[in-house]
């Protein structure tokens, strides 16, 4: 965690890492199913899009709802399955404990997940796959110390194997130079480079302050994109404080890019710009977080309405898709266990 106040006069106090990463999915029940079930991810918070209160907005993290773990999708039944390109967030990469990579592709063939073989990059192997929206998700093999500020989800995955928050995001553009120096200025630094055998270029790996979340590789590429199912719809960063957050608003502002006012999103205070590039960054609060509306043993229950949206709950429900959460205890979940 930085410091209560941004730094005076040397700009704005670094981004630990990713806060969380939004993405866009297709049907709700089979998007809870894959990322709570087959991936292990706890549902920390049910609730609606704030912008179009008919879809769902998912939050899933570790078992608290740390900053930096969790994913969260919109799940709009109807629109077109999106294509990563160039502007977007083309790959989300998790930390899983070393030697659990035998673990997942076992519960991959056993779940007939959509899977590549291992990649090594930057000194560490790589397990990418698709989410059943063809939104492509890494796993990342990493050394998790004992004071690790994430805590694993054991309902249906091993501690020894469980997902433990963000290791990085990959942006593909298609012209990098500008927002390399905007992560410069958010507090990231170049740490190497290597060649991408995919994109038949560079990867340049930027590394954040904090503990999970820090990486965020450049990849220089012109391949089209669109939006749409199976993409990513923003990243956001973690600004701690509402300081840390001004003071990087005023920053990437004085850039010439056009960030929005603070808006409130109930769990954190959040701020939008899209940058050089085209990618939709946020900037989040760590304040104040998923457990302030609900227990902590009671995380992703029931339906959470913001503000206002309480007021209209019957029509908001009314208009939801019905959906279960699985549970480690139901004879679906046992028949596939371990
Ligand atoms: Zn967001």
């Amino acid at each position: 965690m930085t410091d209560e106040s941004a730094n005076a006069g040397d700009g704005p106090t670094p981004t630990p890492g990713i806060h969380h990463v939004t993405c866009v999915a297709g049907d709700p029940q089979r998007n809870l199913e894959f990322w709570v079930e087959t991936l292990g991810l706890r549902l920390v918070k049910r609730s609606i899009n704030q912008d179009d209160p008919g879809t769902y907005h998912f939050f899933y993290g570790d078992a608290e709802g740390t900053p930096g773990t969790s994913m969260t999708f919109f799940p709009w039944t109807d629109l077109p399955e999106g294509d990563v390109g160039a502007g977007q967030v083309s790959r989300t990469a998790f930390r899983v404990p070393e030697g659990s990579l035998d673990y997942w592709e076992a519960r991959f063939d056993e779940r007939g997940v959509d899977y590549d073989a291992r990649e090594e990059r930057f000194g560490e192997t790589v397990l990418p796959f698709r989410d059943p929206d063809g939104l492509p998700v890494e796993l990342v093999a990493v050394d998790i110390p004992d004071d690790d500020p994430t805590t694993a989800w054991t309902a249906f995955v091993p501690e020894s194997a469980a997902i433990r928050g963000f290791h990085s995001v990959t942006l593909w553009l298609d012209d990098p130079e500008r927002t390399e120096r905007l992560l410069r200025t958010m507090g990231l630094e170049a740490e190497a480079t290597e060649a991408d055998a995919a994109a038949g270029s560079d990867r340049t790996r930027f590394v954040a302050g904090g503990d999970v979340g820090k990486y965020v590789d450049v990849v220089e590429t012109d391949r089209q994109g669109s939006s749409g199912r199976g993409t990513v719809h923003h990243v956001a960063f973690q600004t701690p404080t509402d300081a840390d957050q001004s003071a990087m608003r005023d920053a990437v502002a004085s850039m010439g890019l056009r960030p929005t006012q603070q808006i409130d999103r109930h769990w954190f205070r959040s701020v939008y710009f899209r940058e050089f590039a085209g990618v939709l960054f946020e900037l989040a609060t760590a304040e104040p977080g998923y457990a302030s509306d609900e227990p902590l043993d009671a995380l992703g229950e029931r339906l959470v309405l913001p503000g206002q949206f309480e007021d209209r709950r019957e029509a908001i429900e009314a208009g939801l898709a019905d959906v279960t959460v699985p549970r480690p205890d139901t004879e679906f979940a046992a028949n596939r266990a371990d």
